[in-house]
C-alpha cells in the first residue's frame, strides 16, 4: 500500500492459536491422524486433480494452507505470516481461546501458558506496539476466570475474548459476576465470537449453541454493564449474510445481521459494536451489501459507520480464496480512503479504549 497515506491500520481480529491449543479430537477424531500427517491432505488434492475434480482439489488445497499454519510450532510463527500482508505499522488484536471442557478432548497447552506465550510475543522487541494481546475466558473449565484476570490486571492485556458457542450463555454468573465487572472498571472492550459457524461444544446442539450466540443473547449483558464495549464479531456471520443477499428471510427478524444493525443504529446499545472479520473475506458476494450499509448517507448509516471494526480472522481465512492483502486492498477501494479509515483507523482505537468516541 506504499502509494497510499501513510495511516496506522487496526486489525482486531486475528488468531495465532496453533494446534497446541485445540482439544486433541477436534473438530473430529478421525482427523486426527490428517493434523499428524498433513501431507494426506495434499495427496488428497492432487489426487481429486487427477480424477478431474478441481474445486475439490482447490478446497483440499486450501484445508492443506490452513493445517500448515495452525500446524506451525508458535505463535510467532503464525503472526510473521499475516504480517506479511499488511504495512508494517499495522496492528493486531491477538485472539486466544481456551477450548477446554466441550468434550473434543484435552488441550495441549495451558490457558495460562497460551497467555504467557502471548504475553512475550507482545514484548517481543520485534513486534512491539504491533500486537495487541487479549485475554480469554471460558466459564465452563474451572480456573479459567482467575486466569483470564490475572491476564488483564498483571499482563495488562487488552480487551477480554469469550466463545459462548462452546456452550455457556454470554450472561453466565461466572462473566457476570466475576469477568465483566473488572473489564468494565478497566475500562477494556470485549470480543465475541457471533456467527452460526464455528467451535461448538460436541454436546451442544445446533439450537443452544444459537441462543448462546444470538445477538440479542448480549441484552442482559449491556443492560448490567451499559459502558462495556462489547464487539459481535463476524457481523452476524457467513450464513446469516449469505440467507440476506438471497432475500431468503424478507422480515430479517430472525436474521443475525440485520439484529445487529437494527441493535446498532437503534441507538438503545451505544456501546455495540460489530466486526466484519471472516464474514467480508467472501468479498464479491457481500461487498456491495456493506457498501450500502455503510456509505448511507441518513443517521443510521453515521451510527453504522461509527461502530464497525476492520478485522480479518486471520488465519481462519487461509481456507478462503482472497489473500488478506487482498481483501484489504479491495476493501479501501470498495468503501473509499475515508470510510476505509474510519473503520481500520479511528473505529479501533476507540474500542479499544485509546480515544473517546
Ligand atoms: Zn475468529
Amino acid at each position: 500500500m506504499s502509494n497510499l497515506p501513510e495511516i496506522r491500520i487496526t486489525n482486531c481480529h486475528i488468531h495465532t492459536f496453533t494446534n497446541d491449543h485445540v482439544p486433541r479430537d477436534y473438530p473430529y477424531k478421525f482427523l486426527r491422524l490428517f493434523k499428524r500427517a498433513p501431507i494426506l491432505i495434499k495427496g488428497l488434492a492432487g489426487l481429486a486433480r487427477l480424477l478431474g475434480q478441481h474445486p475439490v482439489a482447490e478446497k483440499l488445497d486450501r484445508l492443506y494452507q490452513f493445517q500448515q499454519e495452525s500446524a506451525r510450532d508458535s505463535q510467532t510463527a503464525v503472526l510473521e505470516q499475516v504480517k506479511k500482508h499488511y504495512p508494517s505499522n499495522t496492528r493486531f488484536v491477538v485472539l486466544p481461546m481456551d477450548m477446554r471442557n466441550i468434550d473434543h478432548g484435552p488441550v495441549p497447552t495451558s490457558q495460562r501458558d497460551q497467555h504467557n506465550e502471548l504475553n512475550r510475543l507482545a514484548m517481543n522487541p520485534d513486534h512491539l506496539g504491533t500486537v495487541l494481546p487479549f485475554a480469554t475466558v471460558n466459564p465452563l473449565a474451572s480456573g479459567s476466570a482467575e486466569e483470564g484476570l490475572r491476564a488483564l490486571e498483571e499482563l495488562h492485556f487488552r480487551g477480554l475474548k469469550i466463545y459462548p458457542r462452546m456452550g455457556f450463555a454470554p450472561d453466565h454468573n461466572v462473566l457476570m459476576n466475576k469477568v465483566y465487572p473488572v473489564v468494565d472498571k478497566l475500562n477494556r472492550p470485549v470480543m465475541t465470537h457471533c456467527s452460526r459457524g464455528g467451535v461448538q461444544g460436541k454436546l451442544v446442539s445446533d439450537h443452544t449453541a444459537n441462543r448462546y450466540t444470538e445477538p440479542r443473547a448480549y441484552i442482559p449483558v449491556m443492560r448490567k454493564f451499559p459502558d462495556l464495549r462489547i464487539c459481535l464479531a463476524h457481523f452476524g456471520g457467513q450464513y446469516d449474510w449469505k440467507v440476506y443477499a438471497e432475500g431468503r428471510e424478507p422480515s430479517g427478524d430472525e436474521n443475525w445481521q440485520v439484529q445487529i444493525r437494527r441493535m446498532i443504529t437503534s441507538g438503545d446499545w451505544p456501546n455495540l459494536w460489530t466486526d466484519i472479520s471472516y464474514t467480508l473475506f467472501h468479498f464479491d458476494d457481500y461487498i456491495p451489501f456493506l457498501r450500502l450499509f455503510l456509505l448511507s448517507e441518513d443517521d443510521e448509516g453515521e451510527r453504522l459507520r461509527s461502530r464497525v471494526l476492520f478485522g480479518s480472522d486471520f488465519y481462519m481465512t487461509r481456507q478462503e480464496k482472497l489473500s488478506e492483502r487482498a481483501v484489504c486492498f479491495r476493501l479501501r477501494n470498495a468503501l473509499g480512503e475515508e470510510v476505509f479509515r474510519q473503520i481500520a483507523v479511528e473505529n479501533p482505537e476507540i474500542w479499544l479504549g485509546e480515544r473517546e468516541g
